[in-house]
């Protein structure tokens, strides 16, 4: 995928590969127009967009939907495994998909900086439609705005997300109980990583990637299975130890999870150890923590490792008792501490 989206501009042949984004003043209203015809309109296109309307128009399903909305700053734009298109709809995909929801509809606003090269911006739209595609969206509506040279960094990204909730499951905290067992989908820590690797002035170099990747697939094979999945949630900013902690207080329980359990790449963990990070609290783009009862264990991890994304999944741990909301973890040498909220904000602008 990085290699095609490596291959020269004449694809979109409106554009010559020395163009900069301009203010609307002047000619940059054309630009504009021509912006929106030549690469958002063609790249994203679908019977909605199509109708160049100010609103799309989309069919409504019975039942529940699921709707969310996240902004996207990271920086860089691109770095290993990823870059801030491929972000911007995983991101949004896998929220809705921690309700258990089929993504259906994506919004796409962008805050385009005066002087952002209009090659780097095909190449964060065309990231966009083959991620669009991979997770089974369109993006129906969009947006952009144009700010002056040094009020913004290239380019922002927000982006909602409509998704069908197809099953009676309530996916969310709240039906969190004792007893339920701790599943997570794979290794942890390399979206943060590989984004403190990628920045400037860095004094490493790594081989790590993002695990940047729609979870939809799995989580709705999850539902189709029959598993009675109590709670999901990725494990995007402040890692496994803010979610579980989010999780612990408000479904008022205490969850117990091994750290031996946990699997971290070596050059993930090096990497931490050196910038003293705890590995725990890095931001993933590609991993979850499912809560299903014990009866659903073996059937969960057996769907879950069925998909690229889930293939090291495991059981971590357990929720242990309710009325008191407390992460634990059992250390390497056995060892049992509390897993407190990450202080602060470890790692600015990884999404
Ligand atoms: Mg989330």
């Amino acid at each position: 995928m990085t290699e095609f989206l490596n291959c020269p501009i004449p694809f979109h042949t409106g554009f010559s590969a020395q163009e900069k984004i301009v203010m609307a003043h002047g000619g940059g209203g054309r630009t504009m127009q021509k912006l929106i015809q030549e690469l958002f309109a063609k790249e994203f296109t679908n019977e909605f967009l199509s109708n160049e309307h100010d609103s799309a128009q989309l069919p409504m399903p019975s039942g529940r939907i699921a709707f969310t909305t996240d902004s996207y700053v990271v920086n860089p734009l691109f770095f290993p495994g990823g870059d801030i298109g491929r972000l911007a709809v995983f991101g949004t995909v896998n929220d809705l998909a921690m309700s258990g929801a089929r993504p259906q509809y994506l919004s796409a606003g962008f805050i385009l900086e005066e002087g952002f090269s209009i090659e780097s911006l095909i190449k964060v739209v065309r990231s966009m439609k083959i991620a669009a595609d991979l997770s089974g969206v369109k993006i129906v509506t969009g947006d952009t705005k144009v700010v002056e040279k040094g009020k913004g960094d290239g380019v922002y990204i927000n982006t909602a997300g409509v998704g069908v909730i197809e099953h009676s499951l309530k996916i969310e905290p709240s039906s969190v109980c004792v007893g339920d067992r701790v599943l997570i989908s794979g290794d942890l820590g390399r979206h943060g990583i590989a984004i403190m690797a990628a920045r400037s002035g860095l004094q490493f170099e790594t081989t790590i990637r993002s695990d940047c990747a729609p979870l939809s697939p799995m989580v709705l094979a999850l539902v189709e299975a029959g598993v009675q999945i109590h709670c999901l949630r990725d494990l995007t900013r402040g890692g496994l130890v803010s979610a579980l902690n989010e999780i612990s207080q408000k479904a008022r329980v205490e969850i117990k999870i091994r750290e031996s359990a946990v699997s971290v790449l070596a050059e993930v963990r090096g990497t931490c150890e050196m910038l003293g990070l705890d590995v725990l609290s890095v931001a993933n783009e590609g991993r979850l923590v499912a809560f299903v009862p014990e009866s659903d264990v073996e059937r969960a991890l057996q769907v879950m490792k069925r998909f690229e994304v889930g293939e090291q999944s495991c059981e971590i741990g357990a929720v242990e008792s309710g009325g008191r909301s407390r992460v634990l973890i059992e250390g390497l040498i056995g060892v049992t501490r509390v897993l407190d909220m990450p202080s602060g904000e470890q790692l600015p602008r990884i999404c």
